[in-house]
């Protein structure tokens, strides 16, 4: 019996899976054996759409569709809570099984403290995460620096500090991380800045990190992190193989999460500087968003923005009718959101200007973060300040003459 704080290697019993699978189709077998014993009643998940620049969500309910999810998608820049939340009532009604990269799952946890995802119901599968790369920024770096055709590429995977591409004449080629992103190529930004690389927020946490050579792509290391991931991996056994971990792999997995977050904080320190102090740095973050055009997409996907009445949309706050926007529109995201802000970029990949709203709002998290000693997404701890206007709230502020919401959450 597997329980709380184990490690284990799996892979999936099924061949298909095995062959199918990023790293042994685990977590795959651990998907469909979840629905079959009926653990939950669907999956939502990640599979290649279009191409494989191209992540679509998927929401399985026959564990015959399962298949279709096996391997990784690293151009996906998908957020899976926001859409659990808009589309799947939060997980009110049904038990769910969720892949959740880092932010995934730190958007989740956000979401859940403000009542609106039921984390009760859902088994939450962290997959570890070095990073993903924009689909448009992918094909033109594989096009640049590969000399490959987009088109052409099959398979691209992210191994041992490599960028690794396959093309449909089975050709590999890889170049290191670091050279791509020297030369502006490579991961998202806000991935390099990133430091959530083994999930341990979620149930399980599943990578090839610690995973011996001679099994290296056949096989998965799972980190147990809760009583409920126990309890998943327990019944779903009939699903999967798995072996012990060794302590020399387990030794080298924590050596590369240490190497991660050394290049992470190296990034935050170049990207944050770049903005200058200051007055200087509020100078560049207005001359940049004095290209908005109000499409609405930075509050639509980010997982802090949830409110049924939006503040930007009041004419006493924003004059409506303006584009560019006054800059009051960003001010009042950044007061609402920065302290819980989970650096998923989404509010900058989707923004139809370019605009690097997400570099401006982690800057802001991580000051906060120092000063307040909130770190968001990490546990279900209440943020510092939360300011919203939903219908009861604004109620409360008008019968009280109160403008502020302290944990309203409480
Ligand atoms: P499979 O059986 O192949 O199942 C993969 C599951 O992941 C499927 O359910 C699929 O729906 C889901 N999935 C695919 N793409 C995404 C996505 N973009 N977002 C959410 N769910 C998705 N492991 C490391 O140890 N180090 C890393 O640096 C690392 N980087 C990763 C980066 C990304 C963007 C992703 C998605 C995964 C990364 N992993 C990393 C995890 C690793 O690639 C495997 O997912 C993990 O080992 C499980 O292997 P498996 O064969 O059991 O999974
Ligand atoms: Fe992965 Fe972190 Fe980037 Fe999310 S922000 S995709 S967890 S590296
Ligand atoms: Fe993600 Fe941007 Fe929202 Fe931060 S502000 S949580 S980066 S969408
Ligand atoms: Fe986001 Fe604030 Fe609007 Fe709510 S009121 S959706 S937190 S900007
Ligand atoms: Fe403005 Fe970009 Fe937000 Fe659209 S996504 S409203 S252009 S900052």
């Amino acid at each position: 019996m597997v329980a709380n704080g184990d490690m284990l290697l799996a892979w999936a019993k099924d061949a298909a899976y095995l062959e199918k699978g990023e790293c042994g189709g685990a977590v795959t077998a651990i998907l469909k054996n979840a629905l079959e014993t009926g653990l939950v009643d669907a999956v939502f998940a990640v599979e290649k759409g279009y191409d494989i620049y191209d992540a679509k969500p998927a929401f399985i309910t026959n564990p015959e569709d399962i298949e279709r999810l096996s391997g990784s998608l690293h151009c996906g820049t998908l957020l899976m809570p926001k859409l659990i939340k808009k589309f799947l009532d939060g997980a009110k009604n049904m038990k769910l099984a969720v892949t959740l990269k880092g932010c995934d799952a730190k958007a989740l946890y956000e979401l859940a403290k403000r009542q609106q995802i039921n984390l009760d119901n859902i088994y939450t599968i962290g997959l570890n995460c070095g990073g993903s790369i924009s689909p448009v920024a992918g094909r033109k770096m594989i096009e640049e620096k590969f000399g490959v055709s987009p088109d052409d590429v099959v398979k691209e995977e992210i191994d041992k500090g490599q960028f690794i591409i396959v093309t449909k004449d089975g050709e590999h080629k890889g170049i290191k991380i670091d050279e791509l992103e020297e030369e502006g190529y490579g991961r998202r930004a806000n991935c390099q800045r990133c430091k959530t690389k083994v999930p341990r927020q979620c149930d399980i946490a599943c990578g090839n990190w610690g995973v011996p050579a001679d099994k290296a792509g056949k096989a998965t290391f799972i980190e147990v992190c809760s009583d409920k991931g126990a309890e998943l991996i327990n019944k779903v056994s009939g699903g999967i193989e798995t072996a012990p971990t060794d302590p020399k792999f387990v030794a080298i997995r924590a050596k590369i999460e240490q190497a991660m977050y050394k290049l992470a904080d190296k990034a935050r320190e170049e990207q944050f500087a770049a903005m200058g102090e200051g007055q200087d740095r509020l100078s560049f973050i207005m001359k940049e968003t004095s290209r908005c055009i109000k499409c609405y997409q930075c509050i639509e996907n980010c997982p802090i923005c949830y409110c049924v009445e939006c503040s930007t949309k009041k004419p006493y706050l924003v004059t409506p009718g303006q584009v560019p926007p006054p800059f009051m529109f960003h001010m009042i995201r950044y007061v609402h959101v920065s302290d819980s802000c989970v650096n998923c970029g989404q509010c900058e990949e989707l923004c139809a200007m370019d605009i690097p709203n997400a570099l401006y709002m982690h800057a802001l998290q991580v000051e906060m973060q120092e000063m307040f000693g909130y770190e968001p997404g990490v546990n279900l701890d209440l943020p510092v300040l939360a300011l919203v206007e939903e219908p009861t709230e604004r109620k409360r502020l008008s019968d009280t003459g109160d403008d502020q919401i302290f944990n309203i959450f409480n």
